[in-house]
């Protein structure tokens, strides 16, 4: 007998309330082994202050529970709160997004009647970590990480996810023909890891044409694994084309706990009409209910929701003049997914998560360091902040004019691309330099040359805003060169 699991449960904002009690319903006629603890969240908790949207108390239901079924919240205008999205997601350091996209043609409209595929996007690291800096007037900064670890941890889950879940094939999708080495680092792990999976087959995408295959021809897709900004931009394209923002779910998970919740947002417009659909939260509790160990639960209720679909029984959203028998709210479309639990659809294909209750956990990989490399310092890019003629060349007799010891000027370059010596251009408006000083030959260099260097910089009067060391590992060059060198 399946044992009752303890789940925290928020019923959010607009809808969130109608469609949570849909859902919960459901579940319930359904039979699923659930022990409730509800929290507040969203905007009734942002306008008592707390700039979060979540308070102490419903963390302590979190970590209890680490099962969160969140119906979608109001994230206030202004300025000062934080997305309670992002803050859940990593607190608990649920680093993957797993977000079935799926059309139900021919009934409900799309463009793309043939489409089932999954995307799982890195959730942690990426231009996501919002590490950004002011550097001049005119320049500003974000910093893009990616780690070979947490490449390796998102990978290996979507390819052990396509393992279990019977999926035939994982595309990746990056932009390594531009980003060398960050998103050359994950092309890389990904055909390291797929290695140890020689049944699946596997491509890899450019994200351009990748998104734009997404939106064109997405039956050529099964499993898509990606890193965090990639992955939002093709999943909204995916959840897009299905013709279903109002239908998909999607699950976040990490090690210390998972969520799960509807793709889409509160919509305030419709809220309080009883009128919204159901179906995003429904899909995320079942996934939800795969992740618990109630596959043979989900599996019912999968079934019973497929069928209600293609009998034609519609709430408004998805509702058209082809294929819909009856258009209902939200309490009659809930209780015609009651009434065929236990029927399977007889047009679609039916879900298959089993018929013994087991559980769909997909294992999180260990994160283990690389081994260490032989890691050679060889010299340092230092951004000045120069307000000079902008011809770099100026910039270049200024500096080789110092008394600079073991390491020299090697080029100039404005955001990539070289202006000194002898570029295409000497005159580019700019008041961001970045210049290159490498070790002189025969000489080794440690931090002390780096600091002499800043040193004489500074009492020339010339304003450092940011330095980058530059590294080889194991002999080969940890930096890009500008382009045009
Ligand atoms: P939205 O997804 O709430 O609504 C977009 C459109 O889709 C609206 O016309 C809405 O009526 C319709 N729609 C959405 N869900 C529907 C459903 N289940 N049934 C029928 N129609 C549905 O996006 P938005 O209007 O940009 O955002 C509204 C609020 O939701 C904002 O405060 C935003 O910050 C928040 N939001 C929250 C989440 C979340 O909690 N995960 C996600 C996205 C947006």
């Amino acid at each position: 007998m399946t044992e009752t699991t303890s789940i925290t449960v928020a019923h959010g904002d607009g809808i969130g309330p109608e469609i949570m009690t849909s859902t919960l319903d459901i579940l319930s006629e359904a039979g699923a082994k659930l022990d409730i603890e509800t929290i507040e969240i969203g905007e009734k908790v942002y306008k008592k202050g707390v700039m979060s949207g979540i308070d102490d108390a419903s963390w302590d239901s979190l970590r209890r529970t680490k099962c969160f079924l969140k119906a979608p919240i109001t994230t206030p205008q202004g300025g000062g709160f934080k997305s309670l999205n992002v803050t859940i997601r990593k607190s608990m350091g649920m680093f993957a997004n797993i977000r079935p996209c799926v059309s139900y043609h021919p009934f409900v409209k799309t463009t793309q009647p043939v489409m089932d595929m999954v995307i799982v996007r890195e959730n942690e690291e990426d231009l996501y970590a919002g590490v950004e800096y002011q550097q001049t007037d005119n320049v500003a900064q974000a910093l893009k990480l990616i780690s070979r670890t947490g490449s390796e941890r998102i990978i290996r889950y979507a390819f052990e996810y396509a393992r279990i879940m019977g999926r035939k094939k994982v595309s990746c999708i990056s932009k390594d023909n531009i980003m060398k080495m960050v998103d050359g680092l994950f092309h890389r792990v990904f055909d390291e890891v797929a290695k140890d999976y020689p049944e699946i087959e596997t491509n890899h995408w450019i994200v351009d044409i990748g998104a734009a295959r997404i939106a064109s021809k997405p039956d050529q897709f099964d499993v898509i694994v990606t890193e965090n900004l990639y992955g939002d931009i093709v999943s909204d394209i995916a959840a897009e084309v299905s013709g279903s923002v109002g239908l998909g779910g999607s699950s976040n998970i990490g090690a210390k706990g998972a969520m799960f919740e509807a793709i889409h947002g509160s919509a305030p417009d419709i809220s309080g009409q009883g009128i919204a659909n159901p179906s995003g939260l429904l899909h995320g509790a079942i996934l939800m209910l795969q992740h618990i160990g109630q596959a043979k639960t989900a599996q019912n209720i999968h079934n019973a929701w497929l069928k209600t679909i293609e009998d034609g029984v519609h709430t408004g959203d998805i509702a058209s003049a082809e294929h819909t028998k009856v258009k209902v709210g939200t309490e009659d479309f809930t209780k015609a997914v009651m009434e065929r639990l236990g029927q399977l659809p007889e047009k679609m294909t039916p879900v298959t998560y089993g018929d013994v209750e087991h559980d769909h956990c997909i294992a999180i990989s260990e994160v283990v360091l690389p081994k260490k490399m032989n890691k050679e310092l060889v010299g340092v890019d230092v951004f000045l902040n120069w307000l000079g003629s902008n011809h770099p060349s100026e910039l270049a007799s200024k500096i080789n004019a110092l008394n600079i010891k073991d390491l020299e000027l090697e080029i100039i370059s404005v955001q990539g691309l070289k202006v000194w010596p002898e570029a295409f251009d000497d005159f580019k408006i700019s008041d961001h330099w970045c210049c290159r000083f490498l070790k002189k030959d025969g000489t080794a260099v440690c931090n002390d040359n780096i600091i002499e260097l800043l040193s004489t910089l500074k009492s020339n009067n010339l304003d450092f805003v940011k330095t980058e060391n530059l590294y080889n590992f194991d002999s080969k060059r940890g930096y890009t060169v500008a382009q045009g060198q």
